[in-house]
């Protein structure tokens, strides 16, 4: 059985489960951990079963409970080790780091790994804790803040290095006291598909202003996802991508007017609406009407402004756009949600 289940799209935080055969994977850790959790659970799947997460980029709403919840549950991180490196940057308190010091922090992370039965206890909670809230949590949510609030992700590193923590001491630093420490680290890389268990994942570049920011079609037992958010549009290659699926997960991020009209700064609507920002309704139908080849008995229209869209106008457009090609069978609409999980989707 395939299942797929949008716990949160939008800009406040985006996290899908997807479970095929005996996996099962979290797309995006964009919600803090306990809501991650309380949602799972009011979905009805259980994150104790949860294998791996993996990661589209590295904004806020994509990682905003990652390193918590990866703790909470010892499970490995799928990332490109461009998404890795600005997610690391992001939450290192130097906040700029040269490609030098990086690799000797993974590095560093990689041997504490290693010697992690010795200090075993200090991350592996037990499963009764799980919809308890962890107090560093906050601070890990805050430090990202605080970074991406005060620093271009993509700036050039600075020559601003801390001291580093004296090896020779031969203490490990706390693993709470690095927000960056995870159980594991897998990296990935766009156009080369790999496998998580009984789910293959196939990843695309995608044009949106992060390091390394991607999208997948994922295939299991037969039945083909596919998963497109954050893209200012749809270039050739994703086109290619989102072909002869049973899903699809589309972003509808934002009427054209209402964010022209809107409350956002003009260098927002600049942003938002730039070949590296996010797919308009308008964009998004284009691709439905001209491209689509009107396979998938599911499209979930994801990522909707809070602002600048209305459920109803995105739904407008993507139904104009099939031309009368949605059934019961076939290229049936569906809206995910910021503030509620989307019900399950199985194959
Ligand atoms: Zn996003
Ligand atoms: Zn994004």
């Amino acid at each position: 059985m395939v299942r797929f289940t949008v716990l949160a799209s939008g800009s406040r935080g985006n996290c899908t489960v997807l479970c095929g055969g005996r996996t099962r994977i979290l797309v995006d850790a964009g919600l803090s951990c306990r809501e991650l959790f309380r949602r799972m659970k009011l979905a009805g799947e259980e994150p104790a079963t949860l294998n791996a997460i993996v990661i589209t980029h590295e904004h806020q709403d994509h990682v905003n409970g990652l390193a918590v919840t990866a703790r909470k549950l010892g499970i490995p991180v799928y990332f490109t080790e461009g998404t890795y490196r600005a997610w690391m940057r992001w939450l290192s308190p130097r906040r700029q780091m040269s490609y030098a010091q990086w690799l000797e922090m993974v590095r560093k992370q990689a041997a504490e790994r290693r010697a992690e039965p010795e200090s075993e206890a200090l991350e592996n909670d037990p499963p009764d804790e799980l919809n308890q809230d962890e107090p560093g949590e906050s601070a890990v949510e805050n430090s990202v803040q605080t970074a991406q609030a005060s620093s271009n992700p993509d700036s050039d590193p600075g020559p601003d290095p801390a001291p580093a923590p004296d090896p020779s001491s031969g203490r490990q630093p706390l693993v709470k006291d690095d927000p960056t420490w995870l159980p594991a680290v897998e990296y990935f890389q766009a156009g080369q598909p790999f496998s998580i268990g009984d789910i293959c994942l196939n990843p695309f570049t995608i044009p949106h202003d992060a390091a390394d920011p991607v999208g997948f079609v994922f295939s299991s037992e037969g039945v083909r996802l596919g998963f497109a958010t954050d893209l200012g549009y749809i270039p050739p290659n994703v086109r290619e991508q989102l072909r002869d699926l049973d899903l699809l997960l589309l972003e509808s991020n934002h009427d054209l007017e209402m964010l022209r009209d809107g409350p956002y700064p003009w260098s927002v609507k600049q942003r938002v609406l730039s070949r590296v920002g996010h797919l308009s309704n308008d964009a998004a139908s284009q691709f439905l009407a001209a491209d689509y080849d009107g396979q998938a008995a599911y499209i979930i229209l994801g990522h909707l402004s809070e602002n600048n869209n209305l459920p109803e106008l995105a739904r407008v457009a993507a139904e104009r756009a099939l031309l009368g090609r949605a059934s019961l069978l076939a290229n049936r609409l569906l809206l995910a949600a910021q503030h509620e999980p989307l019900s399950a989707i199985s194959f």
